[in-house]
């Protein structure tokens, strides 16, 4: 644990120079609000309203208290369904979204009238902090429907008091008239969906009939390269907006100009890192596991939710001045890590050292494999004749050992040798379990 604590910091590149602050703690007004969370849950019966009772919870005082509660989980969810998670009384829930789940049941979260007005709010202030105005015309192409994405942007955009372009996804002729008749200025989009666009702007050479200036794209890991292709091609701003539909959908954090990591509202919700395997909160500023607990939701309130997103609280104060506070861009998913010779590894943390290595090529594979009794880990890089192979395996190597602390087999290899692959899963292959 020790060991993982001091390599992430130095692997995130974390400004060790600055001076934390103490960490932030749950505020006695974020007691309160949890509290009332927990009765609700508990006056209603509802699914985990049940699991409190059962494990005897009734209200906490302390941050210590707060860290005892129990954490919830997607699996559970599903548990309830269809309306198990319902927490207030049916006249007042006035929609249901759902999350889509890859297998099994999907998640159902009702939402009050509140609720709904709750999330447009963090939403349009997700639109300020990008310096969006009324005057913004904001064409949306995220999905309509049962989940929270397209219909999220639109309240957030409508709350704000700009114009929605409610296109929906695909389509992208009439997408791209929409743009230029409507002149829209902000793009709301997936991070392939904003490639696509930004592509198709390219080919048919109507870059000087576009007008936007922003791009508000869904968070996900994606790739510096085709931000930069999108900001530099379109030559917009991009801010990442962070949410999921179990609390309120996307719209709970975004960056701002400054790029310093997504602020996220401290007064709808109350943000925790921790580490994955020990369930134990990190401190401030290290890498670990989002777990969010929704601070005045009526609908389906959830406490200590785990969101298997990889981020960390960014300790300090923004150049911006906002008093809210920051995550980090989300580095992957728990389900990545690896565990290699004791040590928790995330791809995104050997992406990150790849990524100063700029005569290596942005692929590469890893394999684990156990050999004589030991964890070993093969990386495979690619780069051009004009680099020796050699010394480059050397200094890659060099850097894992120093940041990560452990040494793998760097084997350098000729561009386009490796599998491209859309899906960063499929880049690593543990032969251990085979
Ligand atoms: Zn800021």
């Amino acid at each position: 644990m020790k060991e993982r604590t001091h390599v992430t910091k130095k692997v995130l590149n974390v400004s060790l120079t600055v001076t934390y602050k103490k960490d932030m703690q749950i505020s006695d007004l974020q007691i309160t609000q949890v509290n009332r969370q927990i009765e609700a849950l508990k006056n209603a019966g509802s699914f985990y309203g049940k699991k409190l009772s059962d494990a005897g919870i009734s209200h906490i005082q302390t941050p210590e208290d707060f860290k005892g509660l129990p954490f919830s989980e997607k699996n559970d969810l599903r548990e309830a369904y269809p309306l198990g998670l319902m927490t207030a009384p049916e006249d007042e829930i006035v929609r249901i979204h759902s999350s889509s789940g890859t297998t099994g049941l999907p998640v159902i979260i009702p939402y009050t009238a509140k609720d709904v007005d709750d999330w447009a709010i963090m939403f349009a202030r997700c639109y300020e902090t990008a310096g969006i105005t009324n005057m913004d015309r904001i064409q949306i192409t995220p999905g309509y429907g049962l989940w929270t994405a397209g219909i999220g942007f639109q309240n957030g955009a409508e709350k704000l008091g700009a114009m929605v372009i409610p296109m929906g996804p695909g389509n992208t002729d009439k997408q791209l008239q929409m743009m230029m008749d409507m002149k829209s200025t902000v793009i709301c989009a997936t991070s392939s969906y904003a490639l696509l666009l930004t592509e198709e702007i390219e080919k048919r050479g109507i870059g000087d009939k576009i007008h936007l200036k922003k791009g508000v794209i869904g968070s996900e890991r994606w790739g510096e390269k085709m931000r930069q292709r999108i900001k530099n091609e379109l030559g917009i701003e991009l801010y990442d907006i962070y949410g999921l539909t179990e609390i309120y959908g996307p719209g709970i954090g975004i960056n701002c100009k400054y790029d310093t990591g997504m602020h996220y509202w401290d007064d709808y919700l109350y943000i925790e890192v921790i580490d994955p395997v020990t369930l134990k909160p990190v401190p401030d500023g290290e890498m670990g596991e989002i777990v969010i607990t929704t601070l005045v939701k009526e609908g389906a309130p959830l406490i200590r939710y785990r969101t298997h997103d990889l981020s960390r609280i960014v300790p300090g104060e923004c150049p911006c001045g906002s008093r809210f506070p920051r995550l980090d861009m989300i580095m992957g998913r728990t389900d990545d890590m690896i565990k290699i010779k004791g040590v928790n590894v995330f791809p995104s943390q050997i992406e990150e050292i790849l990524r100063e290595f700029p005569e290596a090529s942005s692929e590469y594979q890893i394999r684990i494999s156990h050999l004589n009794g030991r964890d070993t880990m093969r990386l495979y890089v690619e780069t051009n004749g004009s680099v020796d192979f050699l010394d480059l395996g050397r200094r890659i190597a060099g850097t894992i050992k120093s940041r990560i602390g452990f040494t793998p087999l760097v084997k350098v290899v000729e561009l386009g040798l490796l599998p491209r692959s859309e899906k960063k899963s499929k880049r690593v292959i543990d032969e251990r379990y085979e």
